[in-house]
């Protein structure tokens, strides 16, 4: 990028991930759940941002979560010793022997995984934690209330771990009646009198509604510094950091006249004549194709550091057109911030009618990552 750091890349395009800012969001968690552990959420290759990031950035979590028992593998590897859960539990009985190898804590949702487990009692030779996993009302994973008991009584006598959990539907429904109180009492209701630590918060939970936390929180999307309601602004009071941003650089500048149109379909017509701004970032990178004419791309540069130039016209599979009216500075080679700390994730996902989780995971594996 402008020279050294990107200098080996022909294309100009780079997902930075500042480590310093995962830690910060993770202290923000440890302040507002003090009395929590935290499973570090890192699914989806740390929803797009590597499993190397997360580990460098997260290496003071409790545990990771996530779902691949290859990603379990590749943190061991890399030298994580501490807690691993397996978020969906095991997928098939066969990967019990790596799992115990590995050390993971699974999930347990399922009849078929209690009776997997049931069959593996007596070749485990470490004990094995199960958070086991109630539906509470978001009717995805999970045991029912009514059989949740038993289940449980099963797996202890087992010799299993045991370990409570269910996850929230409602959590970011901040402004909506009910939220989480109906699947907190029917929770707390069904494991009355059972031993065991809970887990049940998601960020949404951590960020408010600090009455349903338990004893393990599970934020993912708030560590990565953007909001489970999908809309910047709610987060503001979090003083949570953006641990992407991405890059990339205007490869070309067109002049155009009034009426002239922009890109496929001619989505855009130029009202006056003026530069538009050809950037290298397109869907095939990850970035939305429906991105609405006015979606905030920063161009770095002039007196105050950059501006926000909008989209003009349709994101192509490899470029996107931008506005250059508000930033006569600007020339070929000028770095553009797609997402990060100016642009925030969400202001994008807003403007192409998505949430911030869904453009992070799907950053293509073209985009080269880079940890800072
Ligand atoms: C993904 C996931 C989380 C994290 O959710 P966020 O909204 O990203 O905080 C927590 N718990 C479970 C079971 C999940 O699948």
């Amino acid at each position: 990028m402008g020279g050294s750091a990107n200098s080996l890349i022909n294309r100009p395009i780079l997902a930075s991930i500042h480590t310093q800012a995962f830690q910060h969001n993770l202290n923000r968690v440890r302040e507002l759940a003090p009395e929590s552990k935290i499973w570090s959420v890192i699914k989806a290759r740390s929803y797009g941002h590597s499993l190397a990031a997360a580990l460098e950035g997260l290496a003071a979590t409790d545990g990771f979560a996530l779902l691949d028992i290859q990603d379990a593998a590749w943190l061991r590897e890399h030298g994580w010793q501490g807690r691993i859960l397996l978020l969906e539990g095991l997928f098939h009985e066969n990967e019990l022997d790596l799992a115990q190898e590995l050390h993971c804590d699974l999930v347990v949702h399922c009849d078929a995984q209690i009776e997997w487990l049931e069959r593996y009692a007596d070749k485990v030779h470490k004990p094995i934690s199960v958070f086991l996993k109630m539906n509470t009302g978001m009717n995805r994973l999970g045991m029912k209330p009514a059989v949740y008991r038993s289940a449980f009584h099963r797996l202890h006598a087992a010799g299993y771990r045991m370990h409570h959990m269910t996850h929230f539907a409602n959590a970011d429904q901040i402004d909506r009646q009910p939220t989480v109180g109906s699947q907190v009492e029917l929770f707390n209701q069904t494991i009355e009198g059972l031993d065991g630590p809970t887990s049940l918060a998601n960020s949404a939970a951590v960020l408010w509604h600090r009455n349903a936390l338990g004893d393990w929180v599970r934020p993912g999307i708030m560590l990565y510094g953007a909001s489970p309601t999908g809309l910047h602004e709610d987060i503001a009071h979090a003083h949570l950091k953006a641990v992407m941003q991405l890059h990339s650089e205007i490869i070309d500048i067109q002049d155009v006249l009034a009426g002239d149109r922009i890109g496929y379909g001619g989505r855009y017509e130029a009202p006056e004549s003026m530069r538009i701004g050809i950037v290298a970032c397109g869907y095939a990178d990850g970035y939305p194709r429906h991105a609405k004419d006015g979606t905030p791309v920063y161009v770095r540069g002039g007196n105050e550091g950059g501006v926000v130039c909008p989209i003009v016209g349709r994101v192509s599979m490899d470029m996107l057109t931008i506005d250059l009216r508000n930033a006569p500075f600007a020339k070929i080679g000028s770095v553009v911030e797609l997402w990060g700390d100016q642009v925030p994730v969400d202001q994008v996902a807003q403007m192409s009618d998505t949430i911030g989780y869904e453009l992070l995971c799907a950053v293509a594996p073209r985009v080269p990552v880079k940890i800072i």
